[in-house]
């Protein structure tokens, strides 16, 4: 099979590809003309919805009967925005199935690249390596910038086994519109089907195109496809958590996961729609904090909070000078860290660590931007003691029990969750498969016989 993916974009002449993409060329371009068609004349152009087709051959014949999973990501989404904002479509698929009143714990830091990872592989940050959306490699002497291509699509930064390269390497084809470590080659495998990274894609059309997907032929029909929308994160951090338009934004996604829910509903499969986000969100407190007020930095390389020491006596010193230099702000030697939040494991995580006590915005050095405003809403703060980074978890169909209702839980648990609904195997993992055992709806076998393999629900139409 081979490995490097090819284009099927729809603005360019024909490839030597197989039917599939030439399926999704096809379908891309009704999905981008229709909606466009539909738009008023735009300020600016659009981009142009390309599937990325990686051809790994027909779902196996094993796996065609298994059902389909949908996995949403929310950027931001707080556990009580739901209620606060009467966002109907996420409060309706709780009765339809299950849901997390109380909120998914995110790992720390809870940002965006470490607990989207998270949630797809099953592993704390400190074992997946992705420990912050950017931070610096002392072995690899590199930095990783989320935002740079470059670094975030390279395969070799990514450890264990996202849900869709488990899905992949056991013959059942998987999608993604859009999800932190897509777009790289992760153990080898990419998903057949990927749309890389762009903020300005349409969200209606994202909607459409996971619809698109499920209406292939049952061979080509990937199983497990993944979406993200971003609007509810950019308007916390710009507008803060009580605004109307993060309101807005609130009610605007969850009507696009109405007319997901709505598109499912034609589909007449059996497909389980699980909406997650990675974190909440905290109006700041006060101005920006620079460690350099408090501590000698020469010769640390830095990356936003982050501090990698050139030597053990820097990192002791730097330690020294930061250790009860302020109350908004615990440093630790990264040995000490409390183990709950098991940040430890990483040379990626620097030495010594600083964890913010409360909503703070804090950072090695000070920006020379003059424009510089700090933003009114942030997240990346001890998700166990702080209830505002809760994020969201609501799950509903054929797999899932109507009206379950789930403590708070952490998110390296859903991973193992989702394996279940999919009867996937897995590897070793952080995740504890049987933590959200409760709200699959079981067929009449016995539970687990061992953890991770479980008997999946039969697909109800
Ligand atoms: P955060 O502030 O940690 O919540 O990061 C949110 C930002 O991450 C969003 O504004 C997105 O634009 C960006 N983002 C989300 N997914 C990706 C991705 N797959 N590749 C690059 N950037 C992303
Ligand atoms: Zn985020
Ligand atoms: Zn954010």
């Amino acid at each position: 099979m081979p490995k490097s993916p090819f284009f099927a974009a729809c603005e360019h002449g024909p490839r030597p590809f197989g039917s599939v993409a030439w399926v999704l060329a096809l379908l891309t371009l009704t999905v981008s003309q229709l909606a466009l068609f539909g738009q008023a004349p735009a300020q600016q152009a659009l981009p142009t919805l390309s599937v990325v087709v990686t051809p790994h051959g027909d779902n196996a014949p094993a796996q065609r009967d298994k059902p389909y999973l949908i996995l949403v990501s929310i950027d931001g989404f707080r556990f009580d925005y739901a209620r606060l904002y009467g966002a109907t479509n996420l409060q309706s698929l709780a009765r339809r199935g299950a849901s997390a009143p109380k909120g998914m714990i995110p790992a720390y830091p809870s940002v965006t690249f470490p607990n989207h990872y998270t949630i797809i592989t099953g592993l704390y940050p400190e074992n997946h390596g992705i420990v912050a959306n950017s931070f610096y490699d002392p072995a690899r002497k590199q930095k990783f910038v989320y935002t740079d291509r470059s670094t975030s699509g390279d395969g070799s930064w990514y450890g264990g086994v996202p849900l869709w390269v488990l899905a992949e390497r056991q013959g059942m084809r998987a999608a993604c519109f859009f999800w932190p470590g897509a777009e790289a080659e992760i153990g080898g495998v990419r998903p057949t089907y990927n749309v890389l990274y762009d903020p300005r894609m349409p969200n209606e059309q994202r909607v459409n195109q996971v619809v698109d997907w499920l209406r292939l032929r049952p061979e080509q029909r990937p199983h497990i496809i993944t979406l993200y929308f971003s609007d509810v994160d950019t308007a916390g951090h710009e507008t803060g958590t009580d605004s109307p338009q993060t309101a807005q934004a609130v009610r605007r996604i969850d009507g696009l996961i109405g007319r997901l829910s709505a598109g499912i509903a034609t589909l007449g499969l059996p497909v389980n729609l699980v909406v997650v986000s990675d974190h909440g969100m905290v109006n700041t407190q006060g101005p920006w904090i620079n460690l350099q007020d408090f501590a000698d930095l020469t010769g640390f390389q830095t990356v936003g909070p982050l501090l990698y020491p050139p030597d053990e006596a820097a990192a002791a010193r730097v330690y020294a000078q930061l250790h009860n230099a302020s109350d908004k702000f615990v440093v630790y030697r990264r040995s000490q860290l409390p183990a709950r939040l098991h940040y430890s494991r990483s040379e990626r995580i620097g030495d010594p660590v600083v964890v913010p006590t409360g909503p703070y915005l804090i950072r090695a050095y000070a920006s020379n931007d003059p424009k510089e405003v700090p933003p009114k809403g942030m997240h990346g703060y001890d998700p166990q003691s702080m209830e505002a980074m809760r994020g969201i978890f609501y799950a509903a169909g054929p797999g899932i029990r109507p009206g379950a209702t789930l403590a708070p839980f952490e998110n390296v648990n859903v991973y193992p969750l989702l394996a279940k609904i999919l009867g996937l195997e897995t590897g070793p993992i952080d995740g504890d498969p049987n933590a959200l055992q409760s709200i699959l709806r079981m067929t009449s076998a016995p539970a687990l016989r061992r953890p991770g393999a479980l008997v999946p629900s039969q697909p109800q139409r």
